[in-house]
């Protein structure tokens, strides 16, 4: 028997091949494991990035042959972080910052005041808070429109706009966006306008948004690109020359940067994040099939359920789906009742670990859709157990 043979007779068809996804090539976990691991940075031969903590380099050639300077400009363990994460991408390059909302506020930096941005208006509501709060003091024009109304995201579109900028699937609300439809279009007919799609729910492990035509993609390296709640963090990648100088200056200059040893801990993890993410789609399937047979259940909202509504476009470009996903209870009125019945769930903002929570509150509260939407994020917990908790607070919230 040859290796193909062999390899074949015992690995079973990945579940997110079964579920209709598209089909992830082979190499990503060896690219997590080996990328950007500089072996001879210190010329001492370890296998893992050592930790360089220094601020500042000497200056002279002879004893700088690698051309740092000052950490904030560049440092070898955040470059090599950035050649992993570039290469999980797929992309030319990757730049880190100190969180999601400092690579944000690097990339609405670049453009002038007067110029445009038109926004998902299911982003996160951190990032609409930065868009609201700070992009218009600083004059810039932002406008908020629902992307899967092609006609009104058309007639939102004008020459004065540089940036689209969406998150697919929506943090929050699991609304699933047609990347190569939005891109094509606005490329075709408003070509100085850059695609920014915000990534963090599936990570590149799950879907590539520059494989369908964006041009910037952003992460909270802080949820599933970590998954271990201990690193705030975030990134961006990018494919285009011009595009990449501009930011990595930014990431300097602006001093957005985040600390080496952070770095570290995230190249540590990124390791196993192929791993962990098969099992978050697997746990979260499954809890969402769950879910959806039971009869205080109204409705689930699962991007891998053929009953979610943009199910189509989700199979046809990405390679899977997370653990993130929302439901509904038959009686609103229970709700409270049911999340505080609840014992290996926690109800906390972030998404990674198991937690659940409503997604109503002070901030979006206008949003009257959200109105009894449970936000679920699955862990990496056993499932017998995860399911366990699910049933026992369906029981109490009924007593
Ligand atoms: C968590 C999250 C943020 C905030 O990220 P930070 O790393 O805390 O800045 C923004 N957008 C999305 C989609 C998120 O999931």
């Amino acid at each position: 028997m040859n290796a193909a043979d062999i390899i074949a007779e015992y690995t079973e068809p990945p579940f997110a091949e079964k579920l209709g996804f598209l089909k992830n090539p082979s190499s990503f976990a060896t690219k997590a494991i080996h990328t950007g691991e500089n072996s001879n940075q210190l010329e001492c031969s370890s296998i893992i990035p050592l930790i360089n903590l220094t601020s500042t380099y000497k200056l002279e050639e002879a004893h700088n042959p690698y051309g740092y300077q000052y950490s904030r400009f560049g440092n070898p363990t955040r470059n090599g972080l950035e050649t992993c994460l570039a290469a999980l991408e797929n992309s030319k390059f990757a730049i880190t910052f100190s969180s999601r909302l400092g690579a944000q506020t690097a990339v609405i930096s670049s453009l002038k005041r007067g110029e445009g941005i038109l926004v998902d208006c299911d982003a996160n509501s951190s990032c609409m808070k930065l868009f609201k709060n700070f992009a218009k003091s600083m004059e810039m024009n932002v406008k908020f429109v629902d992307f899967n109304n092609f006609e009104e995201f058309k007639n939102f579109l004008n020459e004065n706009i540089k940036l689209i900028w969406f998150e697919t699937p929506s943090s929050e609300t699991m609304k699933i966006i047609d990347i190569k439809k939005i891109s094509s279009f606005v490329k075709e007919n408003f070509s100085n306008a850059k695609i920014v799609v915000d990534n963090t729910i599936l990570t590149s492990y799950l879907q590539r948004p520059l494989e369908f035509g964006a041009d910037i993609v952003i992460y909270s390296i802080t949820k599933y690109l970590h998954g271990h709640s201990d690193v705030t963090m975030g990134s961006l990648a990018i494919n285009d020359e011009k595009i990449h100088e501009k930011l990595k200056y930014h990431q300097g200059a602006m001093g957005v940067i985040p600390s080496p040893f952070d770095c570290f801990m995230v190249n540590r993890s990124l390791k196993t994040l192929a791993l962990r993410m098969d099992l978050h789609m697997k746990n979260s399937f499954i809890v969402a099939k769950y879910l959806e047979n039971q009869s205080e259940v109204e409705k689930v909202f699962h991007p891998a359920l053929k009953s979610h509504p943009q199910y189509e476009i989700a199979i046809k470009q990405s390679y899977g789906h997370s653990g993130v996903f929302t439901f509904k209870l038959k009686n609103n009125e229970k709700i409270e009742k049911f999340l505080k019945a609840l014992k290996i769930f926690l109800q906390i903002e972030s998404p990674c670990g198991s937690s659940m929570k409503c997604l109503i509150s002070d901030e979006n509260e206008e949003k009257c859709e959200l109105k009894g939407l449970i936000s679920v994020s699955i862990g990496l917990e056993n499932i017998e157990d995860l399911i366990g908790d699910i049933k026992n607070a369906l029981i109490e919230m009924k007593n």
